[in-house]
């Protein structure tokens, strides 16, 4: 890199951001670092959110205990505006730079009606949504995906009233398709929580719901969790590219020089998969700024990671590596109506199938040797994946 004379600005101030700094700094990057942070708060962890701050077993977590050390300003409660020429604009200043990362995340989707509600995506909306989750309040989540169904659990430990609304046809089904997610539905009536499937919320109103069949549920409480868009609406106009997210490539670079795009915000190229993907997980923000990072000291790396995700949900841990997009089948690992089981994806090829993508419930162990082998795209044996007695590492063909 240029040496001292560069200038680097990061747009957002979420782990993504956060994480680019430490890796430039660890790459011996000595320039100047701004970062352009539109929360108030210094960088903190989201994943939290949904589990400990609303159990009431945290209420703070800021990623850096100080952000002194890193030798960057930090420019907080500031929004990016715009784009000139080498030059980030805010309502508040200018800040020109050789390069720019767009770490700006992502945002909840709303749905219509002038009632009021809440989402789950900020610290503050954490903290706010756990003061009006108290005993008895009835509860409405729209949406049984990772945020709806983590809120459920916290919800039920809070002892609220709670019924999830979802217009698919299961649980996750966006997810893991409905197939696996189905395998999921039971868990909510058991933990005590209603679940609506194939139920479209028509208009949110004051004091509850309206579903697209008519019928009223009323709330006391109403959090929309149907999924996240990527914040980038600020780059229209800009020149970026954008493709649900700032379009990089394997590298991490935009279609416009020295811009770069890292983290929920960032659809990138890969080739392992075959296609662009833009996963909303936490493992990316915390591992592609290394990558990034490298790019922007000279280097030549690429990005191309096999996804990861967790979820703890009503008493389980879920886990989920790779990406089934691109799978033909799924067998079944261990009996879905117990406690601990998985589905994995495989997917044939010329030198036999081999697994793209697995769920794990309650397995981590399971989980690790999975990534090994989603990895390595070695070829497997369907009928030793689908046998729970075979370690999954020992499902390669010719092995054992
Ligand atoms: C409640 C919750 C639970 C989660 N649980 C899990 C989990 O269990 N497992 C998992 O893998 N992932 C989980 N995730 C997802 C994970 O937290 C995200 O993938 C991760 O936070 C993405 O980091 P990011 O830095 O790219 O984006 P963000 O964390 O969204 O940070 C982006 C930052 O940029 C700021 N910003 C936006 N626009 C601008 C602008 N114009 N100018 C300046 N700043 C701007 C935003 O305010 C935000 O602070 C969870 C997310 C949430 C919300």
């Amino acid at each position: 890199m240029g040496a001292a004379a560069e200038r680097i600005v990061i747009a957002g101030g979420g782990l993504a951001g956060l994480r680019t700094v430490e890796e430039l700094r660890s790459a011996g990057y000595r320039g100047q670092v701004t970062v352009i942070g539109a929360e108030a708060r210094p960088p903190y962890d989201r994943p939290p959110l949904s589990k400990q701050v609303l159990r009431g077993e945290a209420d703070d977590t800021s990623l850096r205990p100080e952000l002194g050390s890193l030798g960057a300003q930090f420019r907080l409660g500031e929004r990016a505006e715009r784009l000139g020429d080498h030059v980030l604009l805010t309502g508040r200043g200018e800040y020109p730079f050789d390069r720019l990362v767009i770490a700006t995340g992502a945002r909840p989707v709303a749905l219509p009606g002038p009632g009021p509600q809440r989402f789950l995506r900020t610290l503050d909306d954490a903290l706010a949504l756990r003061e009006a989750l108290v005993p008895g309040a009835r509860l409405v989540v729209i949406g049984a995906g990772w945020i709806g169904a983590e809120l459920a659990t916290a919800a039920l430990a809070r002892r609220c009233r709670v019924c999830v609304v979802e217009a698919g046809p299961a649980p996750l089904a966006g997810a893991v398709g409905a197939e696996v997610g189905a395998v999921t539905a039971p868990w909510y009536e058991r933990a005590g929580a209603r679940l609506r499937l194939g139920e479209a919320v028509a208009s949110v109103e004051d004091g509850g719901i309206v579903l697209a069949c008519g019928e009223w549920l009323a709330a006391d409480v109403i959090v929309t969790a149907v999924g996240v868009r990527p914040e980038v609406g600020w780059l229209d106009g800009s020149g970026v590219a954008l493709e649900d997210g700032v379009r990089v490539d394997d590298h991490l670079a935009s279609s416009v020089e020295g811009v770069y795009a890292v983290g929920d915000c960032a659809a990138f190229w890969s080739a392992r998969f075959g296609r662009r993907m833009r996963p909303e997980h936490w493992d990316v923000a915390l591992r592609a700024p290394a990558v990034l990072a490298a790019n922007l000291a000279g280097g030549d790396q690429r990005y191309d990671p096999v996804p990861y995700f967790w979820s703890e949900q009503f008493g389980r841990m879920l886990q989920y590596v790779g990406d089934h997009k691109g799978a033909d089948r799924l067998v079944w690992r261990g009996d879905p109506r117990g406690e601990a089981w998985s589905a994995c994806w495989l997917a044939s090829g010329e030198a036999g199938d081999r697994l793209v993508a697995v769920l794990t419930v309650g397995l981590p162990r399971e989980l690790s040797q999975a990534r090994r082998l989603i990895e390595a795209a070695s070829p497997v044996r369907a009928d030793r994946v689908a046998d729970p007695a075979v370690p999954l590492r020992d499902a390669v063909s010719g092995g054992g």
